[in-house]
């Protein structure tokens, strides 16, 4: 039996198609027609004007940050529970993040935290730069309560969606909701190019300016002229092929990592101490990892105990994100609450889901967690 991953990048003969066609093309050099076709289909997907196809969503984010002139010594709130390149992203253009704790019926950014430090702030002069938003394993934010409190103190709103391709809030595709947005193509994320991210503005001036900064900031001329610092950020023809086609696999993605969901639930849903991460009435998921907190009394045994079992059998299974507020490279930044991720950290696990899991893995995963338990 092979090793089940967590989310491993599923690829097939279209993706094979693609990449062989753009290679046979011979647009190896870095732009070329699958990247204008890439960015104008996911710009089409999640509904802004503008995509700008880059090397990274950690890059996608830094240039966000860049183009909303976040700079040195600013403070940028970031939910705590996330992945470190959200914060890592900040820090690029030497600001500070803000850990703000993130709410147990959604594990996304507490939206009352939000509005309520922004108006904390307000009264002393020390609003942020910009909050960074984080739809978590696939899950939205809720965008209505955020998006007014950035608006009544004209705090800029940076979507990281890089979990979210494909998810809605009311109707509505993530993605969409900030300023700008990012998304990540990397090789765990619903669909991949092995490595990529994508920018998504509003605004044809934001995009160029986007594309000007991830090619060394060239200026127009014969010879290379250079007024600013620039970044060597843009995706390769390439990978934008194979991501064209996973592009158009995501629903298909989506549906089943749905499916997978459904099955971990119907399994495991009822069991005394399982508790799967809530799914909140505003919005549809897509889906992208099934994460559930373990509580050690009622269970009979830990989430630690369970990662093993699975290891134990081949089985990769990762603990939640540790809060970034707990991070030993960020300790002494300021965090708003803190408990509610800590304690989802301490109890909670990501199962394996990937699109290509098969019925028997997954009863493999469910057979194990099973036998954990302990009267
Ligand atoms: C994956 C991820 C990123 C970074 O994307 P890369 O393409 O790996 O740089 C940023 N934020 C979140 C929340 C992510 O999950």
């Amino acid at each position: 039996m092979s090793r089940i991953y967590l989310s491993p990048p599923e690829v097939g003969p279209d993706e094979r198609r693609m990449l062989l066609e753009a290679f046979d093309s011979n647009w190896i050099a870095p732009l070329g027609p699958d990247v204008d076709a890439f960015e104008a289909e996911l710009a089409a997907r999640v509904g802004m004007p503008h995509a700008v196809a880059l090397s990274s969503g950690t890059a996608a984010l830094h240039l966000a940050l860049v183009l909303s002139g976040v700079q040195a010594g600013d403070e940028v709130l970031i939910p705590s529970f996330t992945f470190v390149a959200t914060a890592n992203a900040a820090t690029y253009v030497g600001a500070v993040p803000v850990f703000v704790d993130c709410s147990p019926e959604t594990w996304n950014i507490d939206p009352v935290l939000v509005a309520d430090e922004l108006d904390r702030r307000a009264a002393t002069d020390s609003l942020p730069a910009a909050v960074i938003t984080v739809d978590l394993y696939g899950q939205s934010c809720d965008y209505e309560p955020l998006l007014a409190a950035c608006e009544r103190h004209q705090v800029p709103l940076i979507e990281d969606a890089a979990e979210a391709l494909g998810t809605t809030y009311h109707g509505q595709a993530c993605g969409s909701f900030g300023s700008m947005a990012a998304f990540s193509f990397n090789g765990n994320k619903i669909i991949t190019t092995s490595g990529g991210g994508m920018l998504v503005t509003p605004t044809g001036d934001e995009a160029a300016r986007a594309r000007y900064l991830a090619t060394q900031a060239r200026e127009p001329f014969p010879h290379y002229e250079h007024t600013t610092i620039g970044y060597n950020y843009r995706l390769s023809n390439l990978l934008a092929a194979l991501g064209r086609a996973q592009l158009a696999g995501l629903d298909s993605r989506i549906t089943r990592r749905r499916r997978i969901q459904e099955r971990y639930r119907d399994a495991l849903g009822g069991i005394e101490g399982i508790e799967f991460m809530p799914i909140a009435p505003y919005g549809e998921p897509n889906w992208w990892l099934t994460c559930l907190t373990v509580d050690p009394d009622a269970f009979g045994c830990d989430r630690e105990d369970i990662r093993l079992a699975l290891e134990a059998a081949d089985i990769e299974a990762r603990p939640t994100w540790k809060p970034l507020h707990l991070q030993p490279v960020f300790a002494g930044n300021k965090v708003v609450g803190g408990s509610v991720c800590a304690e989802i950290f301490d109890r909670g696990i990501c199962l394996p889901t990937g699109s290509a899991l098969s019925e028997s893995d997954q009863d493999r995963v469910i057979d194990l967690i099973l036998a954990c338990r302990r009267p």
